[in-house]
């Protein structure tokens, strides 16, 4: 019987291990969380609409039906394509005569300069808590700061596709709910999300109507729109706690 191995249990680690169900091999999902996430419900986790939990699933309940396909938990640190091996941290190997890779993205910085060190990323349910927790915890420090009418918040994320479009959405949303049910001391006259892109419209794979209709519903509910902006870098010195960026 053969060996598969599939590195990644996303949405194309998972949908060939489904194909592979029943067939004569002996199949190995290998994945470095034993949950999978549900990536494009991660801005409401980093927005706090949605609880961590509501966007992972327990990957071998996902499998729970396949008796031919088994979950390895563990992060694999080679792949010896010569040894048809694929070697995890810790010095475990699976042979195998198959192997298939999908292990993801990660973000592209473009070479921006400060973004790896100052941005905060949105890809992993790890990344989607740090910008919650960085986000909520700003906004206290901002009530503690609070002089008079609120002290002032602003959060810029990059890139107007769907991710950035969305989190800016839900960004203004968790300011609002803030300051009017959390009564969180900001002054929304100074509380500002901004949504920077370097291109004429956002979404750009969609439909213009749709690019037009996204634009207008953002600055309705507040959000700056920049577009043909070239967003050329972060520096330290220019971004104070609160107010770091987002970098789908
Ligand atoms: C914020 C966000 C929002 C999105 N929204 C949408 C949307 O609305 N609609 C849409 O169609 N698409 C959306 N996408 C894109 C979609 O989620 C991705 O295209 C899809 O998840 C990619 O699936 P994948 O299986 O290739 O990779 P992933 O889902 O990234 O899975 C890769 C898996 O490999 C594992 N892995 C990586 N390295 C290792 C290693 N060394 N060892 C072991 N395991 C490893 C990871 O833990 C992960 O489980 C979104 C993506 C993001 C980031």
């Amino acid at each position: 019987m053969d060996r598969v191995v599939i590195v990644g249990a996303g949405f194309a680690g998972l949908a060939a291990a489904r194909r592979l169900v029943g067939a004569p091999a002996a199949v190995e999902v290998v994945d470095q969380h034993n949950f999978h996430t549900f990536q494009p419900l991660l801005y409401q986790v980093a927005t706090a609409g949605l609880d961590p939990s509501d966007v992972v699933y327990p990957i071998r309940t996902i499998l729970r039906r396949a008796p031919n396909v088994r979950f390895v938990h563990g992060r694999v640190s080679v792949l010896d394509v010569a040894h048809r091996a694929v070697v995890l941290e810790g010095g475990r190997t699976l042979t195998y005569d198959h192997l298939v890779v999908a292990s993801g993205a990660t973000a592209a910085v473009f070479g921006v300069p400060g973004v790896r060190d100052h941005g905060l990323f949105l890809y992993t349910l790890d990344d989607a808590h740090w910008v919650r927790n960085h986000v909520l915890a700003a906004l206290e420090r901002a009530d503690v700061a609070a002089q008079g009418d609120g002290d002032a918040a602003a959060i810029a994320v990059v890139g107007g596709g769907p991710t950035g479009v969305e989190t800016a959405g839900a960004m203004t949303e968790l300011l609002d709910i803030a300051v009017r049910h959390d009564r969180i001391r900001l002054d929304p006259r100074r509380t500002r999300v901004v949504l920077v892109d370097a291109r004429e419209r956002l979404l750009p794979g969609f439909s213009p109507a749709a690019s037009s209709y996204a634009e207008r519903t953002l600055r309705s509910r507040g959000v700056e729109v920049r577009l043909a902006s070239l967003f050329h870098g972060i520096h330290a010195a220019e971004v104070p706690e609160d107010a770091k960026v987002a970098f789908p």
